[in-house]
């Protein structure tokens, strides 16, 4: 090959910030790379080339930050979680790069809309609810304070499925969101790792005599890693998002194949490929498949092994600082084979011994429950575990004699205190505790929300509490203001920026100097113009999508949100018939004219939460086509409710139902956006909400229902048919629904739904809050009327929200658990 070293590299022009340059290589990438005519070319290509000009833009942070990084000997954490519900990218890219004028206007001169341009994007739905978006959320906060944390998850060929609702039914199909290609990632073929699966372990002495153990006869799969840059907000700084997909061990493992059997043993790598097909929809619930647990370890797996190898590159066989350096933040239990996995890939791999592997591993796990539900908790049958990961549990087992043994040094005698803290459950299927090997193995363990944190300590892990009472914090979560105030709301970021300055964009607490405009009149009527404005984008897209007018200027309603019986939409649900009840009753004068929308998926498989979408949507049907409620009431169910649904729903909303069962919901995020956007709240005193309305003060929250401890007492003699004697408006709904009146064609098919909220074993108690909430509501609809106070009530409730920003939230877990430098960067 010829050399000539005194020519130097041929140079880079620098990448043009301004429009004109965002222009022409949008066009670049349109005409050249992707070979699309000028005349003709899709939207989805006009995307992907802008996407690639972006992504340009981001690669050089992205390299100095790495650089940064690597040259500081500082500590880094890892987010390790099975889903990150990152939504769209594009808008939030411009947001953060502070390019969204350039690109408009680059976008004005190809002669096309950037709103039309940003529609195109499909969600990335790798996540199922709240705990994915805080993942995401987290990410961006991190990125925006300059912390060096890595996110590491999955890259799910199929994401969150797409809900349609047909015959008021739903019905999921498959969300192939990688079919056009994802210009945001880049693969990493030179990182690819082995990950192991079943075999068997073996014990051998090395050369020097000393014992080892090692995983052999294993089936093996390679986890290939594509990289999301994750910028932050006009900071220089872009982390990673680590994304790995299962690929077969190619040629090698045909030769274990009949030889005459070619295209089966091709054919045989899509079991291997099938570990990052696509992400279980349960939300708050597990379903204990195999599959699940192969994730579960192929991320864990993955993740730690690319760490480790990082760490190897530079220091060698030397972990001694490995613990200053490194911290492991595990969202719920799901990424918990962490905990094992880095024993044995410091043990086996590295030579290390148990005591020196086990101080490691126990001072950088971290790990953050999400909640108190028992059916959310995950045990895996040991059985199981012995075939998929046979070394895996040896060292669990092992985890679990010596953490008992400890137990039993402290207290000594009381075998049922062993029992109750066991990793492993006893009963006729041995079973691993996936949360008990999480705090087990780790320094911190943190609950979501104040009130969910006191309720960890008391009940779930009281025993680990006491026993250990110094790794247990909270951290009451956040969300990120650039995509869910700055970007879903840039009216109100206008308005707030004009009055206040924009000192709040890189410190929420300052929405606190809001605070006096509320009392100002011509504030106000901007701030309900920009209100109304979102309001009448809002209603075209429902009308858009379910044919229903929503009512000029009435109060809307939303509660959107994974359909769960404990998040209680079948309370809203009846309280929507008692609103129909009054209207037919003749009461449409004292009726506040309301626009209530539904949106959430339910679960596949989790048969009530599918029937309260029915329920609703019949409900919707029978009441939008009355003529008495002309003016006064309709009702939507949105269809496959997403980030991107969101961003436009909380920016439009004047009422967030946050009504669960008191001590259900862990936090709730879905409050602080509405919160954030001037929304009220009507809701329960459960998770974050209790923060809510001490931020804002009592009397801008309307509060209702039973608290977590009377919802414990209660429980016992809980009798549902008290509720609906003592309370004639809901005798008359249960009535109205168990006349047929919603199903008047499909008898009996809310039976099921009659019957849950009138047995005495309710665990949700939908019935005993009911009247609370209906006069409740009443307040609402009265306090409506005054518009005046409402819109600054709206504007107070912006003003306290500051503290509900992901930037506060890991603050804490930096100052609390990573301890961690903010990078120097310059913008
Ligand atoms: C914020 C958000 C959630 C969480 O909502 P909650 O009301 O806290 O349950 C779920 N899904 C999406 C798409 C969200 O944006």
């Amino acid at each position: 090959m010829p050399q000539c070293p005194s020519q130097p590299a041929c140079s880079l022009p620098p990448l043009g910030m301004d429009a004109s340059s965002l222009c022409s290589d949008t066009r670049h990438y349109l005409l050249r790379t992707l070979g699309a005519e000028e005349t003709t070319s899709s939207g989805n290509s006009v995307y992907t080339a802008l996407a690639m000009t972006l992504r340009d833009r981001l690669v050089e942070g992205w390299k100095n930050t790495q650089k940064k990084v690597a040259a500081g000997d500082g500590k880094r954490a890892f987010y390790l979680s099975l889903e990150f519900l990152l939504g769209r990218t594009m808008g939030n890219t411009l947001l953060n790069l502070g390019l969204e004028d350039a690109a408009h206007e680059a976008l004005i001169q190809e002669h096309r809309d950037l709103a039309d341009i940003l529609e195109v994007e499909p969600d990335a739905g790798l996540g199922n609810g709240g705990l994915g978006r805080l993942a995401a959320c987290f990410l961006d906060s991190c990125a925006s304070l300059g912390l060096p944390v890595t996110g590491y998850g999955i890259r799910y060929e199929y994401g969150m499925f797409r809900q349609e609702i047909r015959g008021g039914e739903q019905v999921e199909e498959p969300d192939h969101w990688l079919k056009n290609g994802y210009p945001w990632e880049m693969k990493r073929p030179e990182r690819i790792r082995r990950i192991h699966f079943f075999g068997r372990s073996d014990i051998y002495t090395d050369a020097q005599g000393k014992m080892h153990c090692r995983w052999i006869d294993s089936h093996d799969v390679l986890a290939v890693p594509y990289d999301i840059p994750i910028p932050g907000h006009r900071n220089g700084v872009v982390n990673t998002l680590r994304l790995w997909r299962a690929v077969a061990t190619d040629i090698f493992d045909l030769g274990e194949f009949n030889a005459g059997a070619y295209p089966e043993a091709v054919a045989a790598k899509n079991n291997a490929e099938h570990i990052s097909m696509v992400l279980y929809p349960n939300d708050s619930s597990e379903n204990g498949k195999e599959l699940r647990l192969r994730q579960q370890y192929f991320l864990a797996s993955a993740s730690l092994q690319d760490v480790i190898a990082d760490w190897v590159a530079v220091h060698g066989e030397n972990f001694r600082d490995f613990t200053k350096r490194h911290c492991f933040q595990l969202n719920d239990t799901h990424p918990s084979c962490a905990v094992p996995e880095l024993m044995r890939l410091l043990m086996d791999d590295h030579g290390l011994n148990w005591e020196d592997a086990w101080d490691i591993t126990s001072r950088t796990m971290a790990y953050t429950n999400h909640t108190l539900l028992p059916e959310a908790l995950e045990r895996w049958p040991v059985r199981l575990f012995r075939q998929l990961l046979p070394r895996l549990l040896e060292i669990i087992l092992e985890i679990n004699g010596r953490f008992l043994q400890e137990v039993a040094r402290r207290a000594p005698g009381d075998t049922a205190l062993l029992r109750r803290l066991s990793i492993i459950e006893e009963g006729d299927e041995q079973m691993v505790r996936m949360a008990h090997l999480a705090v087990v193995g780790s320094f911190s363990v943190n609950g979501v929300a104040a009130l969910h944190t006191e309720l960890l300590c008391k009940e779930l892990f009281v025993d680990f509490c006491r026993l250990y009472p110094k790794k247990f914090n909270n951290k009451t979560n956040g969300v990120t203001p650039r995509r869910w105030l700055q970007w879903a709301n840039p009216g109100l970021r206008e308005l707030l920026t004009e009055q206040i300055g924009p000192d709040w964009k890189h410190d929420l607490e300052r929405l606190r100097d809001l605070a006096p405009a509320a009392e100002d009149a011509d504030f106000r009527t901007r701030w309900s113009k920009v209100r109304r404005i979102n309001k009448e984008r809002l209603a075209a897209l429902v009308h858009q999508h379910t044919g229903v007018t929503f009512i000029p200027d009435a109060l809307v309603d939303a509660q959107v949100k994974r359909i769960h019986e404990y998040k209680r939409q079948l309370l809203n649900a009846l309280h929507v018939i008692h609103l129909y009840d009054r209207i037919k009753r003749g009461e449409t004068t004292e009726i506040t004219p309301r626009n209530v929308l539904f949106a959430g998926k339910a679960a596949p498989g989790y048969f009530m939460a599918k029937r309260i979408i029915k329920f609703i949507n019949n409900i919707a049907n029978v009441i939008n086509h009355d003529p008495d409620t002309e003016g006064l009431l309709r009702v939507s169910f949105l269809p496959d409710y997403r980030v991107s649904l969101m961003e436009q729903i909380c920016a439009a909303t004047d009422l967030s139902e946050q009504i669960s069962t008191a001590g259900k919901e862990a936090s709730g995020t879905g409050n602080m956006k509405f919160m954030m956007n001037g929304a009220l709240t009507i809701g329960t005193l459960d998770g974050a909400n209790i923060e809510i309305r001490d931020a804002v003060g009592a009397e801008h929250f309307f509060l209702f229902g039973l608290n977590a401890q009377e919802v414990g007492q209660l429980r016992e003699h809980y009798d549902p048919h008290i509720y609906i004697q003592t309370d004639r408006d809901l005798q008359r709904v249960m009535e109205l629904v168990q006349s047929g009146y919603f199903n008047a064609f499909e008898p009996g098919i809310f039976d099921p739904i009659v019957h849950a909220v009138t047995h005495a074993h309710d665990p949700w108690m939908v019935l005993a809050d009911f009247t609370s909430y209906k006069l409740k509501q009443r307040e609402v609809a009265e306090l409506w009327h005054d518009q005046t106070e409402w819109q600054r009530l709206s504007i107070l409730n912006t003003a306290a929200s500051g503290r509900f920003s992901s930037d506060r939230a890991i603050a804490q877990y930096n100052a609390e658990i990573w301890h961690l430098q903010p990078l120097a960067m310059t913008p």
